[in-house]
């Protein structure tokens, strides 16, 4: 056991939230102070640059985000947490008859966000339970926080130049959560948890990975900042308007998400690797066992979607916020890469039917009639 400084009663109570977090199955656990943020200025900037495309929210509580004692008045610790999410790559082969589209890993398993949260509550109870008197407020992606500094300002690791956090040995396939708390917490190492790194140290070095191998070029060619307006994350799960044809190429067969900054990324080989041998250092929490469509959604069925195929598919998932002519625009784009490398003629006349369709929905039919008119399929 190490003690970091000297205020025992702090020091007591980080190594009760990390043994709470290690009861809860978490992967990771820190501690972090409840300062304000160190990147005030560059979210000013990159808000100002536009870059966060339609994500108004993060524009409203800029303030806020920056500065955890804006969300809980008095917050002076955040404890984050991190669950490991499945590392493999490519993922199980598609049970499609026609072309797929790929879903990121994230989204394989149930709803992270109800998978975090139901467990950080459970912790903030007993938390109160043995320190009352004080603030527990817990976030999983769902209040203005950054999670991904205060992630690294606990000692879970570094952020990479695709933005995400990387742990030295286990990557980056992590999705973070946090409870923001007026009470005063040093670090520790009890429970079991990974020594947080302290200062986190940045071992991207020269590599240029994430950065070369972005299909669309979101990422700022000296990397720690991405355009979300060309991020295939984001135009297929945020944006809910047409995609700019100059991004349809590039987008190959994602249909929600993108996973190729991380999984070019060195530092996730090992457990990629580890895990293909049914020897993953980390335990994934049994909910993001992955769903059937993990290996990709037949396009074909996709495009042939009513709104209860859709709400079916989505039960319990992470991807249920994007909408049926969203999922239908992006099947149409990923549709059209893959009739460009072969065809196949039932899938290229739904395609057709679609931009033909007078009954459909705008975003479908313009998305329809764009691929149409790349692929030459309408005169
Ligand atoms: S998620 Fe995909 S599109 Fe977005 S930055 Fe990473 S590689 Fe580029
Ligand atoms: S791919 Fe290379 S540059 Fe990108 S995050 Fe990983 S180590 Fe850093």
């Amino acid at each position: 056991m190490i003690q970091h400084g000297s205020d025992q009663p702090a020091f007591n109570a980080a190594a009760f939230a990390q043994s709470l977090a290690k009861e809860q199955g978490f992967a990771l656990c820190g501690i972090a102070s409840a300062d304000a943020s160190q990147y005030a200025g560059q979210l000013k900037a990159w808000l100002a640059e536009g870059k966060h495309g339609a994500m108004q929210y993060l524009a409203d509580h800029a303030d806020i985000r920056t500065d955890p004692g804006r969300l809980v008045e008095g917050a002076a610790s955040v404890i984050v947490v991190a669950d490991a999410y499945h590392p493999q790559t490519p993922g199980p082969e598609p049970q499609a008859p026609t072309p797929a589209g790929r879903v990121a890993k994230y989204a394989w398993g149930d709803d992270y966000h109800k998978v975090l949260k139901k467990r950080l509550h459970k912790a903030c109870n007993a938390l109160e339970a043995e320190y009352p008197g004080h603030t527990y407020r817990a976030t999983t992606d769902t209040a203005p926080i950054f999670e991904r500094e205060l992630a690294t300002r606990a000692g879970l690791g570094w952020t990479g130049k695709h933005t995400l956090m990387i742990h030295p040995r286990f990557g980056s396939y992590f999705l973070l959560g946090t409870i923001v708390t007026t009470l005063p917490m040093q670090t520790s190492e009890l429970a079991g948890f990974p020594a947080p790194l302290s200062p986190p140290t940045d071992h991207c070095g020269s590599c240029s990975r994430c950065i070369d191998a972005c299909p669309t070029d979101a990422i700022a060619s000296e990397g720690y900042s991405v355009d979300a307006r060309r991020c295939i994350s984001y135009l297929t799960l945020e944006h809910r308007g047409s995609i700019d044809e100059q991004y349809h190429e590039p987008m190959g067969d994602w249909l929600a998400g993108c996973d190729i900054c991380q999984d070019v990324c060195p530092h996730n080989r090992r457990r990629a690797d580890l895990a293909a041998q049914d020897a993953d250092p980390l335990q994934v929490h049994a909910r993001y066992t992955p769903h059937n469509y993990a290996g990709g959604f037949d396009l074909l069925k996709v495009l042939n979607w009513a709104a209860e195929d859709r709400q079916q598919a989505f039960i319990g998932s992470a991807l249920k916020r994007v909408k049926l002519d969203m999922m239908q625009r992006n099947a149409l784009i990923a549709a059209g890469n893959a009739l460009a490398q072969q065809d196949d003629p039932v899938l290229r006349e739904k395609v057709i039917e679609l931009a033909q369709a007078d009954n459909q929905r705008e975003l479908v039919r313009e998305t329809a009639n764009k691929v149409c008119e790349r692929l030459g399929f309408l005169p």
